[in-house]
């Protein structure tokens, strides 16, 4: 049995006539840049998470971009962030100049340990990017509380958790600005690249609006040097029906996990995802921490099932970065976890019988 540590097939059989229908009306218009179903897609998304302002740009990446410029970040600014996420949360700050400062991470969730941040504040510091990693909302509570009193901003790197909530809130509308990655492989994901700002701050809005649209206000006169950085229409159409699927997917995942604790919870040899109390995870993975890592990984492997290593080199000590003055062990949470973390599959269209498979495996290995 082979399977897939995602099959966007499965969901795309789903609601293929759907996707198809709203594409032709696009190639029919020919309104291939900021045709209305932009507007009418950040307009959704405003209504379902609750946020006052949403705008669509080209990816998740080019989101923190535009974000850290809205909050006129640049060079000899700091930001805070966790070294255990994907590339571009730290590099976007390098790329608008600014210097990224690690903080480790709380060794349960894998987000930022809240309680590491202030002793990493030096008066340089003007932003703090939490991640809601694999999709469970970091403690945004006391990030909002040290940011306040630092007089600091903060941006949430939500692209792994649209449709999490910390303390009932939806992540992306607790910070000053979020960011939502529209990747095919995020929980929404489009046909391409996409990705989105949510703010609740009006002037924040209308920076980012103009900064996606070369800094542009009105046509032609420019205060300052933005950016192309776009949702494609097709994309917004394509996203305007998923959308509508998304909280069903997320209760997928739910579900799905809730067969992996019962059923893997006597395993000693891993650790399952430990959700914090106030959180409510979209599970964008389904992460392990696991003894034997490797060997796990490479038995799953020979048994055709998928699964990866989000992420294998924490951030703080990869080569692009050595300027930056980090050595191995400086942050030890993250470099233990990036030895023992795996991640299987989760998504909502996963057939039982191929989850119990792989529930099967892992205990295979662990008895052998
Ligand atoms: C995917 C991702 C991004 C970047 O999004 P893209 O749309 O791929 O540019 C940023 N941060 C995190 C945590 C991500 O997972």
């Amino acid at each position: 049995m082979k399977v897939q540590l995602l099959d966007l097939h499965a969901q795309y059989e789903n609601i293929m006539s759907e996707i198809k229908e709203e594409m032709d009306k696009v190639l029919a218009e020919h309104n291939y840049i900021l045709g209305h179903q932009v507007k009418d897609f950040e307009a959704t998304v405003e209504s379902y998470l609750k946020s006052k302002h949403a705008i669509a740009c080209a990816s998740g990446t080019d989101a923190l971009v535009l974000a850290l410029r809205a909050l006129n970040v640049g060079h000899g600014d700091e930001v805070i962030t966790t070294p255990f996420t994907f590339f571009a949360t730290a590099g976007s700050i390098a790329r608008v100049g600014a210097k990224p400062v690690f903080v480790d991470i709380n060794e349960a969730t894998f987000n930022i340990d809240a309680d590491l941040i202030e002793a990493a504040i030096t008066d340089k510091t003007k932003v703090i990017i939490p991640v809601h990693l694999f999709g469970q909302p970091a403690e945004m509570d006391k990030i909002m509380a040290i940011a306040k009193k630092h007089n600091l901003k903060v941006i949430e790197d939500n692209a792994q958790g649209i449709g999490s909530k910390f303390d009932g809130t939806y992540s992306g509308t607790i910070g000053d600005i979020a960011i939502l990655s529209f990747f095919p492989s995020k929980n929404l994901g489009c046909m391409g690249d996409g990705g989105m700002c949510l703010t609740q701050d009006q002037q924040l809005a209308k920076d980012l609006f103009q900064l996606r649209k070369h800094g542009e206000n009105p046509k032609y006169i420019h205060k300052w040097v933005g950016y192309n950085s776009r949702l494609d229409t097709l994309q917004a159409a394509v996203l305007n029906v998923k959308i509508k699927y998304l909280e069903g997917w997320s209760e997928g995942r739910r579900k799905n996990a809730k067969l992996y604790y019962e059923k893997l919870a006597d395993v000693k040899e891993i650790k399952l995802p430990v959700i914090h109390p106030k959180a409510t995870t979209v599970y964008n993975q389904f992460t392990l921490q696991a003894e034997r890592r490797d060997e796990l990984m490479a038995f799953l492997k020979e048994n055709e099932i998928g699964c990866a290593i989000y992420y294998p080199k924490p951030l703080h000590i990869q080569e692009c970065f050595n300027d930056l003055g980090y050595k191995e062990g400086d942050l030890p949470i993250s470099e233990k976890l990036a030895k023992k973390a795996i991640s299987i599959p989760i998504y909502t269209e996963l057939p039982e019988d191929h989850q119990l498979f792989v529930i099967e495996k892992i205990r295979e290995f662990y008895q052998k």
